[in-house]
């Protein structure tokens, strides 16, 4: 006797949503502008609304995933009164300001309103290393948290503020992109020497450990607040040379120098500015600017 669940939304993801709801017994109504991505569901048990407005009567969680919030208003905004009473929980990606306003969109029409982000990929969703961010009033996070568990095993409430689910899944992209960008320029610096890929991977996976490391000293400095960045481990101006090894590295093989370069501009402001015995994370200083929060 689980909950019913209505899923809006059948795109790549949202059909992983549904399914995975399915699966885990949840009696689930279904609507999708292209009503021909729902075969496969009701094949395994799903109810399919005729529009918006039967959909979102079907159940008291409303999960909806679309293309971003644009669409989340095009469909919803028309039955925004018949939400009343319900709790829409939106894993469409968007930015903090635009989660912010959908809380007071809702409010406005007497709905509770959950912002989420997934860090997982629609064959992931229900797998036991798949994130699902939420954000939003915890008591409401707290009556659907059984069936939002099933989406995946690493579900998180994160906090009252709506636009923290947004956030962390940007911070955790930056995070992705960052290591992505500089494995492949590292690929790419090997590949002079005719090194494989394949030969590069184990060590710089290893190296990521490694880095995890001064991420742990550099996190208490940052939240100390004091601006004190010890040195723990290595100057930023013996940082600033290191990253000018790569960026000279990198020109003198014909490799891509864009990536160092801008690295090597970044780290030379922070040594300009003053930080050249700090550690790493002084380059906080930098990407906050004078803006930081109390
Ligand atoms: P898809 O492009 O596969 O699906 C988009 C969905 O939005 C479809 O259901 C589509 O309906 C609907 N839609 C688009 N425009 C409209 C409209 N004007 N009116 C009504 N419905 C509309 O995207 P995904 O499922 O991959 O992604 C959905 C969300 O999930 C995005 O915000 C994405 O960033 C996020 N996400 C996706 C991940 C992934 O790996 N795929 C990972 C993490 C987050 P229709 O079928 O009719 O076109």
């Amino acid at each position: 006797d689980r909950s019913p669940v209505t899923a809006i939304g059948l795109g790549l993801m949202g059909r992983a949503l549904a399914a995975t709801f399915l699966e885990a017994g949840h009696p689930t109504t279904v609507w999708n502008r292209t009503a021909g991505k729902a075969d496969d569901l009701v094949a395994r048990g799903a109810v399919v609304a005729p529009g918006p407005a039967e959909a979102v009567a079907a159940a008291e969680l409303v999960v909806v995933c679309v293309t971003d919030n644009d669409v989340l208003h095009a469909v919803l905004d028309p039955v925004a009164d018949q939400l009343r009473g319900r709790v829409v929980v939106n894993l469409s990606s968007g930015s903090s300001d635009q989660a912010r306003a959908n809380a007071a969109w809702a409010e406005k029409h007497g709905f509770d309103y959950l912002d989420g982000a997934i860090m997982a990929v629609p064959a992931g969703v229900g797998g036991p290393q798949a994130v699902f961010f939420h954000a939003g009033p915890e008591d409401v996070y707290r009556r659907h948290a059984d069936a939002l568990a099933v989406l995946g095993g690493g579900t998180t409430y994160l906090g009252a503020d709506h636009g923290l689910a947004a956030l962390y899944d940007v911070a955790l992209l930056g995070v992705m992109y960052g290591l992505l960008s500089s494995f492949v320029q590292g690929a790419a610096l090997l590949d002079t020497a005719g090194v494989k890929a394949s030969e590069f991977l184990p060590w710089a996976t290893a190296w990521v450990d490694t880095v995890k490391l001064f991420a742990t000293d550099y996190a208490g400095q940052i939240d100390a607040g004091d601006r004190a960045y010890p040195a723990n481990d290595a100057t930023m101006e013996v940082n600033l040379g290191a990253i000018g090894h790569v960026l000279h590295e990198s020109e003198s093989q014909g490799v891509n120098a864009e990536l160092p370069r801008f690295l090597h501009a970044l780290m030379g402001r922070t040594v300009a500015g003053g930080h050249g015995a700090h550690s790493f994370a002084s380059m906080f200083e930098l990407f906050r600017g004078a803006d930081r929060r109390a």
